[in-house]
């Protein structure tokens, strides 16, 4: 497990990095910022990320994310950034302030309802499945327009930008046209509809400087901070994820 100091380095090291693929592209480097992605790691690897500087965490699983964040630090804003299933809404209401993963009206509508009753003021995302890949989750670009017109209408639920998860290429180059079709498709809905849709979630470990030249603003970053995440056990579902590193 990293030492304090390890992270915080390892922090600075990204940073510069962003830094340079930020003036690359003519951006500044205050328009991108770090999500620190602790899925499988202890509450202590929170703290750790939150000492170094860190104020964005992401969680893929409610479950997890339920008896993570009570033991980490108050004062995070938390993520979801994996599948949310409809029956999760009111947990994820409670721990969550933005929501990556909302890929049908059928989640939005009970985000709303649960929000509405809850007093939530959920952010949310739309994942597109930009590459049309069968096995990930993420509304196809085709059938989105639908979900943010619904989204215009909520009360409760505000939509601020896109996420995508693109496939895992090992040369980072290959996932480029993936970010800039997302970045192309806000473009266009930014314009068909009428409205801001400042973040783009995009960029994981291995490809997020490709992803800051695309325009990301929010970079959903693990295995770069804080290393190779412990394995979970195969076949582990969520109900047992109580998990202690
Ligand atoms: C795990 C995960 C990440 C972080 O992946 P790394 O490659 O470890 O940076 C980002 N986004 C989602 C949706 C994830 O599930």
């Amino acid at each position: 497990m990293a030492g304090e100091t390890d992270v915080a380095e390892i922090l600075k090291g990204v940073q510069s990095r962003i830094a340079e693929a930020c003036a690359k592209a003519g951006r500044k480097p205050d328009e991108v910022e770090i999500i620190g992605v602790t899925k499988t790691h202890g509450p202590d690897v929170v703290r750790e990320a939150w000492a170094a500087g860190i104020r964005r965490f992401g969680e893929n699983k409610v479950q997890e994310a339920a008896w993570k964040i009570p033991e980490s630090v108050s004062g995070p804003e938390w993520h979801l950034i994996g599948h949310l299933q409809r029956n999760k809404v009111r947990p994820a209401l409670e721990l969550f302030t933005v929501i990556h993963s909302v890929d049908s009206v059928r989640l939005l509508e009970q985000i709303e309802r649960v929000a509405e009753e809850g007093g939530y003021r959920p952010e949310i995302l739309l994942e597109i499945n930009v590459a049309g890949e069968a096995s990930k989750s993420g509304v196809s670009p085709a059938q989105a327009p639908e979900v943010v017109e619904y989204a215009l209408g909520c009360r409760n639920v505000t939509l601020t930008g896109l996420m995508t998860l693109a496939p895992f290429c090992p040369d980072p180059e290959l996932t480029r046209p993936v970010f800039a079709k997302l970045r192309g498709l806000r473009d266009r809905w930014e314009s068909e509809f009428g409205i801001g849709l400042p973040n783009l979630s995009m960029g994981m470990s291995n490809d997020y400087l490709v992803a800051v030249e695309e325009g990301a603003t929010w970079l959903r970053l693990g295995t770069v901070l804080f290393g190779d995440r412990p394995k979970r056990k195969p076949g582990a579902d969520e109900a047992e994820e109580r998990w202690e590193p």
